[in-house]
């Protein structure tokens, strides 16, 4: 009997890019380990190119037995980049082809995750995946596909779970991209609806009850329309100087520990001297944030909804289903999304305080650094969620003050 293959189920902007090579402004060989898995590492073993081969063995370290990967690349001390990197090129892509190189260098920027079909979509943490996904009104289309280019790359498998469990969060993530694109609701709006959402389901979820929850599931469907509460922007709570405080307090707080990539450098001195332009105390400061806000920031971003709806429609995609499938908490994702886009919101008001303006470029660059300098572990959006809990904002309330 012969097995059906699966389809990739893939975002335009997958299907447009191409990395750019020595142009990348952030290249993805920097200051990583780049991992080798043990099939691509027997096969540099054997490559039949002796002066390359002698050159990939003097960068590689085979890594200890309890380590998760194989062997790695060494960096190199001056640039800190890949060892096999050279004139902004990878040597081995260049040499002997892409079918060459590990699983890690193949795979990035792309995440494939394995469900009823292979869903394909990538980190903003490269430029030119930034660009893609935040410029383009139609980035976040899909289409579906059986074939992918690109050779050797890593699936990552869900952990298992019922049947009932997987429809359920297959369920809620259908219903939360929904929302994500009903732009009769603003975008703030729309998050705070997915707080209800996953405020109200999270315990039946946690016990286990997936069949009231898909019951719950299509209840919301209809208050979405009816239910006039919901519908009113108003009614959820704001207050800017609460959000101002807790929002740049916490970074500040956080920073030192987190800060490493250079680009994210650039632009939280941009910020730093934006927030300072009227003086730095907070009353200045929140007259900076407010004004800034409202002259720059809003019809900039009134102008373009399409940026920051991708960037969350993008991360819901690429990690709601894993994560909940890992055990994370319903409200703790929403509660991370809500506060990963309130920062955004928040270093974007600073550069443009400090410029003067907003454009495309600022927000490209902030979005892809400040992703590469924070989300390849959760430990910095886990260290802010723990600050806001301690400060008593850990609610439904409390995320509307960051969001709105
Ligand atoms: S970060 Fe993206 S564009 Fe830059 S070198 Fe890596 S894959 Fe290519």
């Amino acid at each position: 009997m012969q097995l059906m293959q699966k389809e990739y189920l893939t975002p335009t902007y997958m299907r447009e890019f191409r990395c750019t090579g020595a142009a990348c402004e952030d290249t993805c060989c920097s200051l990583w380990e780049i991992t080798i898995d043990q099939s691509t590492y027997d096969k540099y073993k054997r490559l039949p190119d002796k002066p390359l081969r002698e050159e990939i063995n003097n960068n590689m370290i085979r890594n200890s037995k309890n380590s998760k990967s194989y062997a790695s690349f060494k960096m190199n001390q001056h640039t800190g980049n890949c060892s096999m990197l050279k004139g902004g090129l990878c040597s081995i892509q260049a040499k002997v082809g892409e079918t060459y190189l590990s699983q890690t260098c193949s795979t990035y920027p792309r995440v494939l995750n394995d469900g009823d079909e292979i869903e394909v979509s990538a980190l903003l943490s490269c430029p030119e995946i930034a660009r893609l996904v935040l410029l383009s009104e139609d980035a976040m289309n899909f289409t579906r596909s059986h074939e992918l280019q690109t050779p050797n790359l890593r699936i990552n498998k869900p952990n298992s779970s019922t049947s009932k469990k997987k429809q359920c969060i297959l369920g809620l993530r259908e219903l939360i991209l929904e929302i994500l694109r009903d732009r009769q609701f603003s975008l703030q709006h729309r998050l705070i609806i997915i707080g209800v959402l996953l405020d109200n389901s999270a315990k039946l979820f946690h016990s286990g009850a997936f069949e009231q929850v898909m019951t719950f599931l299509e209840e919301f469907r209809g208050e979405l329309i009816t239910n006039e509460e919901l519908r009113n922007y108003d009614i959820f709570p704001s207050d800017i100087q609460i959000q101002f405080q807790v929002l740049n307090n916490t970074l500040m707080a956080h920073l030192s520990k987190f800060l490493w990539n250079a680009r994210y450098n650039e632009c939280m001195n941009e910020y730093l001297k934006g927030m300072q332009r009227n003086g730095s105390s907070l009353s200045e400061s929140l007259h900076t944030y407010r004004s800034a806000r409202e002259e720059i920031y809003e019809p900039f971003i009134q102008h373009k909804a399409f940026i920051l709806e991708n960037y969350v429609i993008n991360h819901v995609y690429q990690n709601f289903v894993s994560d909940i499938h890992a055990g994370v908490n319903l409200f703790d994702f929403f509660a991370k999304l809500a506060i990963d886009y309130s920062y955004i919101r928040l270093h974007l008001i600073g550069m443009a305080a400090h410029r003067q303006e907003l454009n495309e470029e600022m927000v490209v660059k902030l979005i892809q650094s400040y992703t590469k300098n924070y989300k390849f572990s959760d430990k910095f959006l886990t260290a802010i969620l723990n600050d806001i809990q301690e400060q008593g904002y850990y609610s439904l309330g409390g995320m509307s003050l960051l969001i709105k």
